[in-house]
């Protein structure tokens, strides 16, 4: 067992890029929907979760199918527990902004995969680093951003 989190999630895919999460029940804003968890690794990939600047987290299901979401429905508590930014329903998608947790992408030199096609209405066009995030998405984001990049 990896937490006693599996019954807010399911996984299933998207229609658009492979799979994905979904909630399984209504979830409340700032609750924990799920704990992201795997071997340690140094070495990135476009898969890895960051937890340090030269650390990462090699997901395991459900945490390998976390996309991300220029208008994402979740954030990160501390390094690796992803939280609802709002109220969610059941069947809504759970997503981060990938620059809550990455720093920057030159260090992973994973520049040409990073195209968002997340379709939302301010989407950036690209996975965004927290480096170049946008003031106003920083302060949006505020208390939902890996706290390695925050320290
Ligand atoms: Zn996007």
């Amino acid at each position: 067992m990896q937490n006693n989190f599996e019954k807010n999630i399911y996984c299933a895919d998207s229609g658009k890029y492979g799979t994905t999460i979904f909630s399984a029940k209504k979830i409340n804003k700032g609750e924990t929907v799920f704990i992201i968890c795997g071997p340690i690794i140094k070495q990135p990939s476009i898969y890895t979760v960051p937890i340090d600047f030269n650390l990462y987290i090699d997901p395991i299901a459900p945490g390998k199918f976390l996309n991300h979401s220029c208008e994402p429905s979740c954030g990160i508590k501390n390094r690796t527990e992803i939280v609802a930014m709002r109220d969610l329903g059941k069947d809504e998608e759970i997503t981060i902004d990938y620059a809550m947790i990455v720093y920057k992408y030159d260090d992973l030199k994973l520049k040409q995969k990073i195209v968002c096609n997340c379709g939302s209405k301010i989407c950036r066009g690209k996975f965004g680093s927290f480096e170049t995030l946008p003031e106003n998405l920083r302060e949006k984001y505020k208390g939902f951003i890996s706290d390695y990049m925050i320290q």
